[in-house]
């Protein structure tokens, strides 16, 4: 039952999602453990918003990440922990450890004051206590809203004030490639600012020597030791919330995202095991951080809830050397390995040995996810990584929508590359042009909404359901709207081209950052590129590049032109850049994104206010490029 084979499988379930999509998913969420069955699957109104699934139905999602898999699975490993330093050894956690921890972690949070509703801030590195914090959270009923731990003091405190957390989780320390980084310091400086938080669990890490602050701080292993390991699991309703998650802050203030127990459990469930075809016995690997939605979805729940065997890897991609991911894969022997496009261009950039040491063979399934990934990227996944033999999986998805959306089912969806090819079952998009109506049929462009509910979705900004209406439901009333445009070939393919805000107007043409930027990526020195528009007195908004390049250009003159010639030659004369800037990095967020409104600035050349640049990886790349600004 639900589960998919072949593309006439895909085509038949997608059929029946959409003219029944309640006893579709009905039928999904019946391969849950369930304290009492829902009275009714669905209501909605994308007007107020309101959105509801499993309505009466009572669950523990924790119940279904671990007890249920402690009968026939309790020695099976549901986490491999690669640490940061490649010469320590990996751990293996099996369900009955992991569950064990859990419940402890939990009854050492009650300890500490948490109850079901309290709203609880993680603040901890890529260790398993990370995991165990997030489910411990839900198996008592509270809130959490995991942090990424490379956030400054003032976007934790906003992310703090927010939610009002009473309780904060971190530890002493990371450890990130070569360095450390003193988290307990920057909470420390947060937490001055948070009236609401009255105690903060420190886990001792990298023994930091970090100070505890009398009344307020205590040590993990000090009151972990003090409980005991059974703490059964909290009734929650299906629409209880689960967590808050910030989105990654690409376009502005980060907006609170609030997910809830029931239809987040049967979604993310459903379309990790859809989408990378997930069999039983294999080692699965999502690069992304625990503090992403990709974490929450991809590393926990959709593959916990599965009982699958999840690798959690603590280091970064470069560290000891860029081969440090193709170790990993030929360490664990990974079958299916999901990361970021800005991972696979970065890596792509170093000499080939690095790859050609390991032995990659184990992989199934390539993921990829967060942007859009360049066919050059692509092809050089696919050839490289995936030796012509694995299917890649381009999964467009938000933080918003809780898991994949629009994205090729592993070897059954016939792939093109850069596209995310096809709506999962349940998903239907409809494609709006700008006078607001939906444009039907094939080989069309717009921009990329939702007609009806799914039940992975979000349900509100916490605190703000009246800018989660502005946001997402008012710009095409009665349709949830991406933020994202959006192209659908003749085959009914979807190729997301950006987001709305960033679409470039040449001479009355829409064109899309991503296309351009894939059509730049073409060169062969060019490793990677973000466009943007300028006000141009002709043609309304010219084309702006920045470009990084394989190595400094010998003449930048001759490359400017032979960059042009191949967007022309791929898109058309029209999308040629008309200034191209060569810089050495890109103002990126923290989860890898161009932040193209910094860009915007420069190339429009006021770069006096450049807003909020707190959630910017590495500030200094900007004053480079200002300088640099053509
Ligand atoms: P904010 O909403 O705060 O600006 P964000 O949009 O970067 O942050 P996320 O929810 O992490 O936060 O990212 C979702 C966005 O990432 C999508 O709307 C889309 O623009 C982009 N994206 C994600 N996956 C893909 C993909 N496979 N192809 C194209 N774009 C993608
Ligand atoms: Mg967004």
């Amino acid at each position: 039952m639900n589960v998919i084979r072949t593309f006439e499988d895909y085509q038949h379930h997608y059929q029946k999602s959409i003219e029944h999509p309640e006893n579709f998913w009905s039928d999904v969420a019946h391969g849950f453990t369930w304290r009492k069955k829902w009275d009714k699957v669905l209501e909605w109104d994308f007007n107020k918003p309101s959105v509801k699934w499993f309505i009466g139905g009572k669950l523990n999602i924790t119940e279904n990440c671990l007890d249920r898999h402690l009968t026939n699975h309790a020695n099976r490993t549901a986490i491999i922990w690669e640490p940061n330093n490649p010469d320590e050894d990996a751990r293996h956690i099996t369900y009955q450890q992991l569950f064990e921890e859990v419940c402890k972690t939990a009854n050492m949070l009650k300890a500490q004051g948490v109850k079901k509703g309290d709203r609880v801030c993680i603040y901890l590195p890529m260790i398993p206590e990370l995991a165990y914090a997030v489910l411990a959270c839900a198996r008592i009923g509270a809130v959490h809203s995991v942090v990424f731990a490379g956030f400054s003091a003032k976007s934790i405190a906003d992310r703090i004030n927010d939610a009002g957390c009473n309780v904060v989780v971190t530890s002493d320390g990371a450890y990130r490639g070569d360095k450390t980084i003193n988290l307990k310091k920057i909470i420390d400086e947060a937490v001055q600012h948070c009236p609401s938080v009255s105690k903060v669990i420190v886990k001792e890490y990298i023994k930091s020597g970090a100070p505890l602050t009398p009344g307020r701080d205590v040590w993990w292993h000090d009151e972990i030791a003090k409980v005991s390991a059974d703490c059964p699991a909290e009734e929650m309703d299906a629409e209880d919330l689960l967590f808050i998650l910030y989105t990654s802050g690409s376009t502005g203030k980060p907006k609170g995202m609030v997910h809830t127990c029931g239809g987040y459990m049967v979604y993310t469930n459903y379309t990790f095991r859809t989408t990378f075809q997930y069999q039983e016995g294999q080692v699965y690997w999502c690069t992304a951080d625990i503090g992403w939605v990709t974490g929450h979805s991809y590393i926990l729940y959709g593959p916990l809830s599965a009982g699958a065997t999840t690798v959690m890897f603590e280091g970064v991609p470069s560290w000891p050397n860029p081969g440090r991911f193709w170790q990993v894969i030929d360490r664990h022997k990974v079958n299916i390995f999901y990361t970021a496009p800005t991972a696979i261009r970065s890596l792509q950039q170093a000499p080939l040995e690095f790859v050609e040491k390991y032995d990659l063979s184990s992989l199934r399934v390539l993921g990829s996810v967060g942007e859009p990934i360049n066919e050059e990227a692509w092809h050089w996944y696919d050839k490289n990584i995936g030796k012509g033999q694995c299917a890649i999986v381009d999964t467009w998805w938000q933080t918003e929508t809780g898991g994949f959306m629009i994205a090729p089912i592993a070897r059954v969806t016939p792939l093109k590359p850069a596209y995310a090819t096809l709506p999962l079952p349940g998903v239907q998009p409809a494609v709006m042009n700008e006078g607001g109506l939906e444009v039907n049929g094939n080989n069309v462009e717009g921009r990329l909404t939702i007609k009806f509910p799914w039940p992975g979705m979000a349900r509100t900004i916490y605190g703000d359901h009246q800018r989660f209406k502005d946001t997402y439901f008012s710009t095409f009333p009665g349709k949830y709207f991406t933020g994202d445009g959006c192209k659908r070939d003749e085959d009914g393919y979807y190729r997301i081209t950006g987001r709305v805000d960033d679409i470039i107007i040449v001479s009355g043409h829409n064109l899309g950052t991503a296309e351009i930027e894939s059509a730049v990526d073409e060169h062969p020195l060019v490793t990677e590129t973000a466009v943007v528009g300028y006000p141009h007195d002709i043609k309304g908004q010219a084309v702006y590049a920045f470009v990084i390049c394989y190595e400094k250009p010998k003449d930048e003159e001759k490359l400017r032109g032979e960059i042009r010639d191949t967007v022309s030659r791929i898109i058309g004369p029209i999308a040629k850049p008309d200034k191209i800037q060569f810089v050495s990095g890109l103002p990126k967020t923290r989860s890898g994104k161009i932040m193209r409104r910094i860009l915007r600035k420069v190339a429009e050349g006021d770069v006096s206010n450049l807003g909020d640049t707190t959630t910017l990886l590495d500030p200094a790349v900007v004053d480079e490029i200002k300088a640099g600004a053509l």
